[in-house]
């Protein structure tokens, strides 16, 4: 028998069971193979739908048009954990690259540098470089920084900033950047501020994004998925993992089987001893539902899917294993709505070009402050899917209030068809005359997502379970609810990071887990940063006195 690195892991025969075939799992695998050296014959993925990438999804054609749920905003510092692994796989799109090649070389050629990142409801663009501070604001936000998760507690986003704090240009700009709601927890929200602190100075024009070539699901998880399938990585879809079977040894909780809906038919995996599970838990777009140009789409419970049930009756073996109801039963706190829009007619692209001055791919979001759904748009660069036509464009938007009436249509974004989004939409842009031509050559499809940003509510200790609990001899949790200090949860880092650790820790690999950035003690950084939040007025004196508050 062949130990590693003469640790009780017998490594050429350790299966590995991997719950969910999103970037959590699919990194995962990837730590499996290249640095635990587990055979991926050895490593199973057992996936409910059709397909891998869970929320990196991008798919369609121009006939139904092209789904993006989401688009994801990456930058060069706090990324390290994803880019790692993107390192190791090689692009499907250009010879001799790997996909971190292909994302660099895309980022020399196309850079994020926004002209029209705030509108307002006359569709004038505002400027909004001056990130708007009072004085209050500026404390408010220093006590954050500096006060601890411990003492911030339960506490909101409300409960720490004044009422101006709300109407700032950074408040506008930093919530729709990461999808901040002002009711959602005050400790993610300074974790944010301290990973990216060092995008304040550039939030105005979000110059700091980079961005992958096509959408995520085509640059990131295709060429992922395609090459664990060549390493013989077993796949399995339309697996609908229903319920683990635990053995208890004294405090010690350890999972012997693994009962799975599969094409519709129960089937039981025998989970045997040096075997691991790891299962992401809960999901962003668990019950997630598109509509159409002509029909909104239904506002799903936690019931649909795999994703919330299976957390919640492994939950009840254990405190140690979480507790989903803190994020799953607050919808209209965790909700909100996007939607893809796919043109047949250039028109309303070459406007957006010409009202933004921006070329696709260089725009930052561009936020309709005032709007009552609070909507932002984005233009990627295009082609933004693999297989989309040089006389198609497709283009993505997103609104943190679906629940309130539109300014045009009077109506809750929610109970709207695609056609009525995107006529609020041309509203905004102020491009009524072209209207009747766009809505006839476009398709607008929407989607709910009642649970995107569970993740940011207010949580205590013990409600995320660690990514290996003490208890647990071979379950780890991955993805966006298991606890990893310090990180920042609404990203394709933590769950590349839950893997990481995950692996590395079962595998006893004497290896570090990626560092997180901490930009806030680099002081470059703070005085960039400080610069920034100063530069409305003339108060370099207090500049001192942050800085010193912040590097304590
Ligand atoms: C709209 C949107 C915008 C985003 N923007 C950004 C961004 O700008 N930057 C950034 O870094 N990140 C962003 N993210 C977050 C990032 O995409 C996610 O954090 C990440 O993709 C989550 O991956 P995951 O594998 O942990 O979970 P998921 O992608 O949720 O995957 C979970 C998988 O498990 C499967 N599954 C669940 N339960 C079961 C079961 N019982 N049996 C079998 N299979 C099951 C699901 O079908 C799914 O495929 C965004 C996400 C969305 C949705």
């Amino acid at each position: 028998m062949k130990f590693n690195y003469e640790k009780n892991v017998d490594v050429k025969n350790t299966k590995a069971y991997l719950v969910g075939g999103g970037i959590a799992s699919l990194s995962a695998a990837v730590y499996l193979i290249r640095d635990g050296h587990v055979p991926a014959k050895n490593i199973h993925i057992l996936e409910q739908s059709n397909i891998t990438g869970g929320s990196m999804d991008g798919n369609g054609n121009p006939e139904t048009g092209y789904v993006i749920r989401g688009g994801r905003m990456f930058d060069m510092e706090a990324y390290e954990c994803i880019f790692g692994i993107m390192e190791s796989i090689p692009s499907i799109t250009y010879d001799n690259m790997s996909i971190m090649d292909e994302f660099r070389a895309f980022n020399k050629r196309v850079h994020t540098s926004g002209k029209a990142r705030l509108i307002d409801n006359d569709a004038n663009i505002i400027e909004s470089s001056k990130l708007g501070f009072n004085r209050e604001d500026r404390m408010a936000l220093m006590d954050i920084l500096i006060t601890t998760e411990e003492a911030l507690g339960t506490k909101n986003i409300t409960d720490c900033f004044p009422e101006s704090f709300f109407q700032t240009n950074f408040w506008f700009q930093w919530t729709t950047t990461f999808a901040f709601e002002p009711w959602h927890s005050a400790v993610e929200f300074k974790r944010y501020l301290h990973r990216f602190f060092h995008e304040l100075p550039r939030i105005s024009d979000l110059s700091g994004v980079r961005r992958t070539e096509y959408n995520q699901y085509d640059s990131i998880i295709l060429p992922m998925t395609e090459w664990l399938k060549a390493q013989g990585v077993d796949f399995q879809y339309d697996c609908l993992v229903t319920k683990l079977d635990f053995k208890t040894e004294e405090t010690k909780k350890t999972v012997v089987g693994i009962n799975c809906n599969k094409d519709k038919k129960e089937e039981k995996i025998v989970v045997e001893d040096g075997d691991f599970v790891f299962v992401t838990i809960g999901s962003l777009t668990a019950g997630a539902d598109l509509g159409s140009t002509t029909t909104a789409p239904k506002l799903n419970d936690k019931s649909v899917g795999g994703d919330w049930n299976l957390w919640e009756s492994i939950a009840k073996e254990s405190p140690e294993f979480g507790r989903p109801e803190v994020f799953n039963e607050r919808v209209e706190e965790s909700m909100w709505e996007s939607f893809t829009v796919t043109l047949k007619d250039p028109t309303m692209f070459n406007k957006i070009i010409e009202y933004s001055g921006n070329q696709p791919g260089t725009g930052a979001l561009m936020t309709f402050k005032e709007s009552g759904w609070f909507m932002s748009i984005v233009l990627h660069n295009q082609p933004h899917f693999m297989n989309q036509p040089d006389n198609v464009q497709a283009f993505w938007g997103y609104a943190l209030f679906p629940y309130k009436e539109g300014d045009f249509v009077k109506k809750r974004m929610i109970d709207c068809t695609g056609e009525e989004i995107l006529t609020e939409l041309l509203f905004h842009l102020n491009f009524k005359e072209d209207m009747n031509k766009i809505l006839k050559t476009s398709i607008c499809i929407p989607c709910i997502m009642p649970f995107i940003t569970s993740q940011f509510l207010t949580r205590s200790k013990g409600d995320r379970p660690q990514v290996v609990p003490e208890c647990s001899t071979n379950l780890a949790f991955l993805g966006q609810f298991a606890e990893i200090p310090d990180d920042v949860v609404f990203t394709v880092d933590y769950s590349a990071r839950s893997a990481q650790m995950a692996v590395y820790k079962f595998l006893q690999l004497d290896k570090e887990v990626t560092p997180i950035y901490k930009g806030q003690y680099d002081a470059r950084v703070l005085i960039n940063s400080a610069k920034a939040m100063f530069k409305d007025d003339n108060l370099r004196g207090e500049i001192g006195a942050i800085m010193s508050m912040l590097m304590k």
